[in-house]
């Protein structure tokens, strides 16, 4: 027979320790509705006050994982490998780094979000290629997964569902913050996804969703610990938000600078990040052996078009445009496309994400309430990183709007985010830290 939850949360305000089956319990009520908001509330703040250890962390994130349907892919021979970010702005990773590992042998099932706050989302950025379906049936998601390597799929209502109702608690409730609840979040999906291993990206700086460094150092080993408590292996990276990631912030516009990038094109900052990424799952799903190896195999793949062949199948099979590979302009182009020209000449010294972000949103390219319609077309594109030259009258950015009014709006924010100094500036690294 169950306990009262009260008596468990209680247990747990006191700084108590819960059981497995205590957190069991817990969960299912989560999920069958017999755990009030009230109390998931009250339980979650405890938590969020008083922590977890972590064998009570790796027993919630199993309880969440087991709250819906465990995916598996055993008809898939290759190593079953996925990457998640804490989410930035411009972070397309997922988009090019998906058939990138996938070229190389992974099998990538992937499980994308929506855009959260200011930071962008992979589903949303899927849905500026007409025609893409991150809804297919599971059965479908199987074959895709075995024909090209890798399928993306958005969220699905039976994998961890007690999260979808955790998360949005916490999102009201002050207390989305804490290290366990953030754990056991992203690990009960990724568990539920069915994978032998997983690279996490986690975001440090302005833009990021723990900010401060030492926040997301504790993220990184809490994930890593109690994945492996959990039977999942991660290897987390820290990686820099301190500036956008690439030169896009936006769907479509994020989508053809992907383009690009599978024709080797792409942004520096964004084939180096996404590349220690993929030498991170090449040596967890042991394609490779040693990071120098999977760094030229990766390379090598890029530069023959491997990654834009696997890319277009996956294309096709989840009903993309694949017209677009050869003619990006197909992705469509707002009505405003208006360029925040340098007021005066010197060096990018700054280039402010969160500004970005958020001027992204209110041109109507993010959500602010959870049912808000997204256009795919508006964003921002940055001509000028930081320690580039600038002479004045030179186009900073492009603010690419549906009306008028919301680009002049956006204009005057761009402006401020991209500040121009007289001595030159470098980013620090873009990979700063790695936990196994
Ligand atoms: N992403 C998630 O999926 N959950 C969290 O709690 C935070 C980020």
């Amino acid at each position: 027979m169950r306990e009262h939850p009260a008596r468990l949360i209680a247990t747990k305000r006191d700084g108590g320790e819960l059981t497995a089956a205590q957190l069991q319990d817990l969960v299912s009520g989560v999920v069958d509705g017999s755990l009030s908001d009230a109390q998931l509330g009250a339980f979650l703040m405890a938590v969020c006050c008083n922590g977890m250890t972590q064998a009570e962390t790796a027993a919630l994130t199993l309880a969440m994982r087991d709250s819906g349907s465990v995916l598996r892919h055993d008809h898939v021979a290759r190593p079953k490998i996925d990457k998640h970010s804490t989410g930035g702005v411009g972070d397309k990773v997922s988009l090019l780094l998906a058939p990138w590992v996938a070229a190389a042998g992974l099998a990538v099932p992937m499980l994308s979000g929506r855009g959260l706050g200011h930071t962008g989302g992979t589903i949303d950025k899927l849905a500026a290629l007409k025609g893409y379906r991150t809804d297919l049936p599971p059965a479908r998601c199987a074959e895709v997964l075995e024909q090209c390597g890798y399928v993306m799929m958005g969220p699905s209502a039976s994998v961890a569902p007690a999260d979808k109702r955790m998360y949005a608690t916490r999102d009201v409730s002050g207390t989305v913050e804490s290290i366990p609840l953030i754990t056991s979040s992203i690990l009960s999906k990724k568990l539920a996804a069915g994978l032998d291993g997983l690279v996490m990206d986690v975001k440090t700086g302005r833009a990021a969703f723990l900010p401060r460094e030492h926040d997301a150092i504790a993220l990184m080993e809490s994930l890593c610990s109690v994945g492996r408590a959990a039977g999942l292996p991660v290897v987390a990276l820290l990686t820099d938000m301190d500036q956008p990631l690439g030169r896009a912030i936006g769907n479509a516009v994020e989508v053809a600078e992907v383009l690009t990038a599978l024709d080797g094109q792409g942004p520096p900052d964004l084939l180096e990040v996404t590349l220690a990424l993929g030498v991170e799952m090449l040596l967890l799903g042991r394609v490779a052996h040693h990071a120098e190896g999977a760094r030229e195999l990766l390379l090598r793949l890029l530069r023959d078009g491997v990654v834009k062949q696997v890319f277009k199948h996956n294309l096709e099979l989840q009903g993309g445009d694949v017209a677009v590979l050869d003619e990006p302009q197909r992705l469509g182009r707002a009505p405003f496309v208006v360029p925040v020209l340098a007021e005066r000449a010197g060096f990018v010294v700054d280039v402010e994400p969160l500004l970005l972000g958020r001027s992204v949103v209110d041109l109507g390219g993010g959500r602010r309430q959870p049912g808000d319609a997204v256009d795919p077309l508006v964003g921002v594109v940055v001509a000028k990183v930081m320690a580039d030259a600038v002479v004045a009258g030179e186009p900073l950015a492009f603010v690419h709007a549906r009306t008028k009014a919301a680009a002049e709006q956006a204009h005057g924010v761009v402006a401020a985010a991209v500040v121009i100094g007289d001595e030159r500036r470098r980013r620090g690294p873009l990979v700063r830290r790695r936990v196994v």
